[in-house]
Parts: structure tokens; C-alpha cells; sequence
């Protein structure tokens, strides 16, 4: 008997009959003999729902923020999702309870919106699972050492059941998603993208971290440091295909490297059109300017991505750099009022209409000329770069964003994505 965490998003809890095809597929695994955590998202739409409520009656602007009561709020979505799913489960014969983050507990840190888990206390759980009960855990939220609800940022479910399957020291961590794995790329912008059947953890993490939406980063990188056993595959198939086959399917996220396998020098291709671009320009250049520039974004919290320094003219030079988009305004605003008037810089800009695009591969590390590849596809569909940014295992490209799908596809094929692995 093992202790199994399933996690359902959005789209495969999306309405009552989808949520009695999660119940009927767990009850299936649970009558197999495995103590079962379910963690749901909400119905999909429901968080956006949500949030668009809060937006119409204060539209977002800098200085202005809501965001404990937007937790308050985004996390009645997981709160619904959960105790339908445990009535369902109930509907089907089985015994089954359902908890809030705040009642398991589910401890973060106080960053609403995007706080961090720091524990959790599974004895609740625990004692529920040994009484025979599947247990209902909401996705994406926790409670802070004030009591209050926090949420995990957006797509936090995913890191609500890798933290719980590391915490309890599950079997195995299944994320059910309406794609049957992790592809080459997201299947919904190159049609013929490939499901990996293995990716290993440092792939993963790149892939997540570059904008790829399937796993959440967080979930990945607390896979990674507690080595939970994580499975990406489909909620669309029959409910009742056989357990086995259905454990064997999707995506394995892999922490050791098979030294016997040839590596693919490029394993995907991730986008990301969340980040703004901001320059700086005319900039006297002189030793500090980073500093000065940065680190007022740092004090407002704003995590900053790709950055370039162009080479100097006169002793200026222009400044760049991209942030999320979510925090442009508040970035050029506060760079106007802090940065401009004390740096003497001629001006600030910016571009919200850019795209990040990314090749990654571990098997890069080996193999020189990947890069150039990169730069030479994308001459050759007249795609312009705007900023590069290299790693070990990825190399990303900003560029205009109305390219992103041209490029997406023509790297695809370049790198021979659409070939089976040999
Ligand atoms: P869920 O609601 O189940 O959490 P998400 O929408 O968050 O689902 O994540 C699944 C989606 O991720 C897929 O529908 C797909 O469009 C997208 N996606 C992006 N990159 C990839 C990739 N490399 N492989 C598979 N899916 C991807
Ligand atoms: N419901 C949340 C969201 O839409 C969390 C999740 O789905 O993982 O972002
Ligand atoms: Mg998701």
C-alpha cells in the first residue's frame, strides 16, 4: 500500500461531470489498495473570475494594493473545487474529507498573492488516511503566521501537491492535466510538438522557469530538493483504463541522468509573454549605474529577467532590461520618479509587446554552436533579436512578439523536434 498525491487542474475539474471522472479515477485508485491526497484547482475559469471581480471594482494602479483580500477571495475557487470533489467522492461509496490550507495547515510566509510554503503539518492528514478516508487538500492557497489565507501565485497548485507528496513522503506525486505529458513545446502553438516520455529535473526547472506553463517552477524546484517521484500525464482518458498502464503514462520528471542515453542537444522550446522590456536611455556611463538603476527596482520587490548594458557613446549608453509585465507600470513610474531625475538620464522607455523564447537542453553543455544556431533560424525568418541570455543548458532570445509563434515553430524544426528521439 502507498501513499499516492493526485493533483487535477483546472480544465479537468471544469464541471460536474468532469469532477465525477476525478472521483470515479481515484476511488478506482484507492480501491487498489493506495492511500490517496487529492489536491484540485479550481473550476477552470474561476480564478480569473475571481480576480476580475476585484479588478472591476478597483482597477489596479501602483501603490494601490489589495492583495490579502485577493487571496481572501482566489481562494474560495480551491475551497469549491475541493469539497464538490469530496461529495462526489462521497457519491461514489467512498469515504472522503476535505480541507482548507488553513486547516491542514498549510504554512506560508506573508507575500499575498505569491507567497512561499514554509511547512506543513500533515497530522491531520494522516490520521484521516489511516482511518481508511481519501483526503481532499485545497490547490494554490495556505494560512500565514497572522491567520490569514495566502495564495501560492498563479498555477500554485501544482507546488500545493509536490509540497504535500514531499511533506508526507508520498509513493509518487501524479499531476493530471488536460495534455497527456510534458511535449518538445506547448502543443497548443507547434501542432507537432512530441510528448517526452522522461525529462530530467534540470530540464524541467529551465522549461518551468522559462514560461512553460504545464508545471508550476515551485513545484518543480521543491521536486527537485526533496527528490518526490513527479508525473505529469492526462485527466481525459477513460477514468477505468487499468491502473498500471495508466501509472506508466505521461511524462516522468528523471534526477538522474542516464549516462548510456544520448542526450538531445535541445529537448524544447519554452516562450514566455508575461515580461515587459524598460530602457534607460542616455545613461552617463560610469561605475554604478546598475546599482543605481536596479536596485530601486529591487527595494519595490520587482524581479528583474534579462539585462543589457549597450556599448557607450559619449559617455552615455542605454540601460535594458525586461520585468514582468504585471509590474511595468509600477516599474516605469518609479524609475521616472527615483532613477530619471537623480541618474541625469535623457529618458525612459518601454515595450510591453515582446516575447522570451528559449531552447533548453542539458545535452548543450556538450555541444558548441547550439546558439548560433539559434541566432542564424531566426535571420533566416527575418526575426529580429532584441536581448540574449545564455546559460549552461538554455539560451534565450527576446524579440517582438508578434514573431513568437513563427519562431517557436521554425526552432522546432531546426533543432528536429518533430523527429522521434533516436
Ligand atoms: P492545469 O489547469 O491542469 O494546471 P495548465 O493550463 O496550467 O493546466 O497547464 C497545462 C497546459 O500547459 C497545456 O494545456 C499546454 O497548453 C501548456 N503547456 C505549455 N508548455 C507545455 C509543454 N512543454 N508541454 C505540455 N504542455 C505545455
Ligand atoms: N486556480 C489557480 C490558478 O488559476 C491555481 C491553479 O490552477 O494551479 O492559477
Ligand atoms: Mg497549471
Amino acid at each position: 500500500m502507498a501513499l499516492i498525491v493526485h493533483k487535477y487542474g483546472g480544465t479537468s475539474m471544469g464541471s460536474t461531470e468532469r469532477i465525477r471522472n476525478v472521483a470515479k479515477r481515484v476511488a478506482k485508485w484507492a480501491r487498489a489498495g493506495h492511500q490517496m491526497v487529492v489536491v484540485p484547482s479550481a473550476m477552470s475559469g474561476e480564478t480569473n473570475r475571481l480576480l476580475g471581480l476585484a479588478k472591476e471594482l478597483a482597477p489596479p494602479k501602483p501603490g494601490d494594493d489589495h492583495n490579502r483580500e485577493l487571496d481572501m477571495l482566489a481562494a474560495t475557487g480551491e475551497q469549491a473545487s475541493s469539497a464538490l470533489l469530496a461529495i462526489a467522492l462521497q457519491a461514489e461509496g467512498m469515504e472522503a474529507v476535505s480541507y482548507a490550507g488553513w486547516q491542514v495547515q498549510v504554512k506560508t510566509d506573508s507575500a499575498f498573492t505569491k507567497a512561499r510554503i514554509e511547512s506543513i503539518d500533515d497530522e491531520r492528514v494522516r490520521a484521516d488516511l489511516d482511518a481508511g478516508k481519501v483526503v481532499v487538500v485545497t490547490g494554490f492557497q495556505g494560512v500565514d503566521e497572522g491567520g490569514n489565507i495566502t495564495t501560492l501565485g498563479r498555477g500554485g497548485s501544482d507546488t500545493s501537491a509536490v509540497a504535500i507528496a514531499a511533506a508526507m513522503k508520498a509513493h509518487e506525486c501524479l499531476i493530471y492535466t488536460d495534455v497527456d505529458g510534458v511535449y518538445t513545446t506547448d502543443p497548443r502553438v507547434e501542432p507537432d510538438a512530441r510528448r517526452l516520455t522522461t525529462v530530467s529535473f534540470e530540464e524541467m526547472l529551465e522549461m518551468a522557469s522559462l514560461g512553460s506553463k504545464v508545471l508550476q517552477i515551485r513545484s518543480v524546484e521543491f521536486a527537485g530538493k526533496y527528490k518526490v517521484p513527479l508525473r505529469v500525464l492526462s485527466s481525459f482518458t477513460p477514468w477505468d483504463i487499468d491502473i498500471r498502464e495508466e501509472a506508466r503514462s505521461g511524462t516522468l520528471i528523471t534526477f538522474e541522468e542516464d549516462e548510456n542515453m544520448e542526450q538531445a542537444v535541445v529537448s524544447g522550446i519554452a516562450f514566455n509573454r508575461d515580461e515587459a522590456k524598460i530602457s534607460v536611455l542616455g545613461v552617463p556611463d560610469k561605475p554604478g549605474i546598475a546599482y543605481h538603476i536596479l536596485g530601486a527596482i529591487a527595494d519595490a520587490n520587482i524581479e528583474v529577467d534579462v539585462i543589457i548594458q549597450n556599448l557607450s557613446k559619449d559617455g552615455r549608453t542605454d540601460f535594458s532590461f525586461t520585468v514582468h509585465r504585471n509590474d511595468y507600470a509600477k516599474a516605469i513610474d518609479l524609475l521616472k520618479a527615483k532613477v530619471l531625475p537623480t541618474l541625469g538620464a535623457a529618458d525612459i522607455v518601454g515595450d510591453t509587446k515582446i516575447c522570451k523564447v528559449s531552447i533548453v537542453g542539458i545535452g548543450m553543455r556538450s555541444h558548441v554552436g547550439v546558439a548560433s544556431k539559434m541566432f542564424r533560424v531566426l535571420s533566416e525568418e527575418g526575426i529580429n533579436i532584441q536581448m540574449i541570455s545564455t546559460s549552461e543548458i538554455k539560451t534565450s532570445v527576446v524579440i517582438d512578439e508578434k514573431y513568437m509563434e513563427l519562431a517557436v515553430r521554425a526552432l522546432h524544426k531546426a533543432f528536429d523536434l518533430d523527429q522521434p528521439a533516436s
